[in-house]
Order: C-alpha cells, then structure tokens, then sequence
C-alpha cells in the first residue's frame, strides 16, 4: 500500500508518527509524500484547545478532498475524544484511540489484502518515497499524565502514566545514531513522569539525594550511545530533583542546554485554581539553581492568558513575573474550555477580546525578553545543527537555518559548494535578525 501520513500538534505525535512510518516500510508498504499518491491517510489529531479540535477535522475533510479514493484513518487525542465525530467524517474508514495507536500498522494491514494485491505490487519504482527528517528524531520514552491540571484535555485524552523500559530506549538511539540522526528530542506527555508506574522499581517522589527514573534514563542515554545531541522536551517544573543539573556537567556538551518548563501563570492565586504543583517562589528557586548548574542554559515556556477567574490585577502579577525570569521562547495560548476539564465549568470565564487583550499582552513581554536573550548570546561561539537550506522570499542568496545546543534559531549565508546538512559546525553568533541571530561559521571541520 502507499500510505501518506499526517500529523498534528505536540512532539510526541510526530515521533509516535515517525515510529509508525518505520514500522510500514519494514512491513513493505510505501510512506509517500502526497495523499493524492496515497491508497491510505493516518491523520493523528490533536485536541489541546477548541482550535486544535477544529484544526483536526479541517485536516480529516482536505484528505478526504485531495484523494477521494483514498481510505483514511484517524488516531490522536482528538480521535481519541470525539470517535463519534470523527467516524462521520467524509471516507473516515478507521478510528483508532491513543490507546490503542501503536497497534496501528497492524491495524491497517487488512486494507493491503483488500486492496489489489498487484495494485499494491505495480508500485512505480520511481515513486517518490517520503524521506522522513534526517537531522532531529522525536523519540517517545513515556505516555500519558497523573497530574490533574484542571484546565488540561491531554491527560483524559491520553490516560495514566506509562514508560518505555530503558534498555528498548537506548537501543532505537543507537538505531538513530547509526542512521545519522545528530539529534534527538526525549517525548512523552509527562516526560518527568517517566518510570512513575514502577514505584517499586523507581521511588516516584524525587526525594532527597535520590535520583528520578528519567535521571537513570538521561544518564543511560548519555553513557551507552554516541548521539551527538541529547534534548529533553517539555519538563513540569516540580519533576525535577536538585540532582538532575549534574547531568548536564557529565555530559561533554551533549546533553543540550535548554529546558521548556512550563509555568502557565506567573500568579500564585491562578497556579492553585489550575492545580498545578508549583508555585512563583519554587519556580524561581528551580530557574536560579538551573541558570547556576547549566551552562549557557536558555529556558522557554508555556503560559495560558485568560484562565477562568483570573482578575486584571492576577494578570498584571503574571505579567510582571514571567518577564522577570527572562524566557528566551514563551508560547502563548488564549484559555480554551475543554469538555471534560474542570475548569470548563469554574465561573469567570473571561470575553474573548479580554483573553485577546492578555495574549497581546504576554507576546510583547515575550518579543522583548527572547530579543535580549538572544542579544545576550552575540559573540559567542556555539555548535549549530543545520537543518535546511532556505531560500528567502526577497530573491536574495539561500541561507542556511539552524539551532544552537541551546535553543537559538541561526542563519548563515551557504560556504560556496558545501553543504551543511545534518552538520554541526562551531558558529559565531553575530548579530540579530528579527528572531534569528546571524551566524559565521568559524569552522566545518
Ligand atoms: S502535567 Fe498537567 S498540563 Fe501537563 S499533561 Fe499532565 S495534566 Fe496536562
């Protein structure tokens, strides 16, 4: 079968998607790079905010406009919410829960025997195959969330805490590493709850002196493979153990200085009516105690503008608290009531132009701070994954695009008749375009 494979939403759908992608090819199918090549679509969904919702199954209807012919199947959260719905969607043939998405290539194996054999054979060989990113792989170590958040969907669309054991981890890197993947970004949904499920086996409290299952894993990671660039993907704040900044000190430079925990509310009052485990003070402590360990560490964030209740002084408070601790990435999200969250029927819900106004507000906060992060890195000299060659939209020379260890977006103009592809090069970050630095390769050995 060609089957063409789309995803929406956070990190952990595209590697559960790459994963999918791998396990077709070496079942003999073809992963091509149009639906109107496809015999089947994979659409993994997303369901975080009402937008994404409505993205999901905007998506689901252009598949079915661009190949009528084509069969299509839905996982993600939003399938996984919402199956009704999204059964009745125009050539919807498969709806598949979170639950039950990694059994998806088997799930589709049917269809190849329905489907015409000698069709599926007559594939033209010079079919353009899709070639799945060589420079940065998602790779899931974790699913689902215990936390309660009560503005959260994912952890209903998703389900309890549940971990890959470390062994299976380290080898699909060394798989990577081999393949010449530089760089890969450790995913889950809860990624600090790594190993929560096997309490016996892994104390679940980061107490104390005692190290968290994801320290075992990141330490296991960094010893057994030689992947060039270890990143870590979101992290809530209170996962992490004191501890846990010896990593990157072990690391040679491998393990990536940046972290994106996310805060949600720079205000106490607002953190408790969303029941997240942390608060402004311990936040703060945690950021000082990074900034001290880590080297040349950049932190990003998510913050939610709008929560239900939170008053203009609330915000002001957030406000000021999320400039003080000098993100160099913010995402904001105007609040989105989610059925099925508690806080969809707190009171206070604000008018959209309010939340509007907040998110406004927040970016501004967020423009500045990224500008004066990354002003604050100029002149230095750093290792550069680059990723593509792009070709500005003012007809001017391609530019090569890129990302720091820690974090930076990077141009730099192409050294004449070498490419820099899936290369990591020493950069001198020069000067500010916008959001990107301006880089000079000072070396491609
Ligand atoms: S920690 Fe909170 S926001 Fe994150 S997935 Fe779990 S419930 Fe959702």
């Amino acid at each position: 079968m060609k089957i063409y494979l789309e995803t929406l939403g956070c990190r952990l759908n595209y590697s559960e998607m790459e994963t999918l992608g791998r396990q077709l090819v070496e079942a003999g199918h073809a992963v091509v790079e149009s639906a109107e090549q496809a015999d089947v679509c994979v659409l993994n969904t997303c369901a975080v905010t009402g937008e994404a919702a409505r993205k999901s199954r905007q998506w689901a209807r252009k598949l079915a406009r661009s190949n009528p012919a084509a069969r299509l199947a839905v996982t993600g959260c939003y399938a996984t919410l919402a199956p009704e719905a999204v059964a009745g969607l125009p050539n919807v043939e498969l709806v598949v829960s979170n639950q039950r998405k990694e059994l998806l290539a088997e799930l589709l194996q049917p269809w190849s025997a329905e489907l015409d054999g000698e069709q599926w054979r007559r594939l033209a060989p010079d079919a353009p195959l899709h070639r799945p990113e060589r420079t940065r792989a998602f790779v899931k170590v974790q699913d689902g969330c215990n936390n309660q958040c009560t503005f959260c969907i994912v952890t209903v669309a998703r389900g309890p805490e549940r971990s890959r054991p470390i062994d299976e981890i380290v080898a699909e890197m060394c798989r990577l590493t081999a393949e010449g993947f530089q760089e890969a970004v450790l995913t889950g949904v809860h990624l600090g709850g790594y190993g929560s499920e096997e309490p016996a086996r892994w104390p679940a409290a980061p107490a104390a002196g005692k190290l968290s299952p994801l320290y075992a894993l990141v330490a296991a990671l960094l010893e057994q493979t030689d992947l060039p660039r270890l990143r870590l993907s979101s992290l809530e704040p209170w996962d992490i153990e004191p501890a846990f900044f010896d990593l990157w000190g072990q690391s040679q430079g491998r393990l990536c200085p940046h972290l994106h925990l996310p805060l949600q509310a720079g205000c106490d009052r607002t953190l408790k009516r969303m029941a997240r485990r942390t608060r402004t003070a311990s936040f703060r402590a945690l950021v000082e105690a990074a900034r001290t360990r880590i080297s040349g560490l950049t932190l990003s964030t998510d913050i939610i503008a709008g929560f239900p209740g939170e008053t203009a002084a609330d915000f002001e408070e957030s406000l000021r608290f999320v400039a003080e601790m000098d993100f160099a990435h913010i995402h904001v999200f105007p609040y989105s009531a989610r059925a099925g969250t508690a806080a969809a029927s707190f009171g206070g819900h604000l008018p959209v132009e309010e939340r509007r106004g907040r998110v406004a507000a927040l970016e501004a906060v967020a423009q500045q701070s990224g500008q004066a992060v990354r002003r604050g890195f100029l002149g230095q000299v750093r290792p550069v994954l680059w990723e593509s060659l792009e070709q500005p939209a003012n007809g001017a020379a391609a530019v090569w695009s890129g990302l720091t260890d820690n974090y930076l977006r990077v141009h730099a103009s192409a050294p004449a008749g070498l490419s820099l592809e899936n290369r990591i090069t020493p950069t001198r970050l020069a000067t500010l375009d916008g959001q990107v630095v301006w880089g000079e390769v000072t070396s491609n050995e």
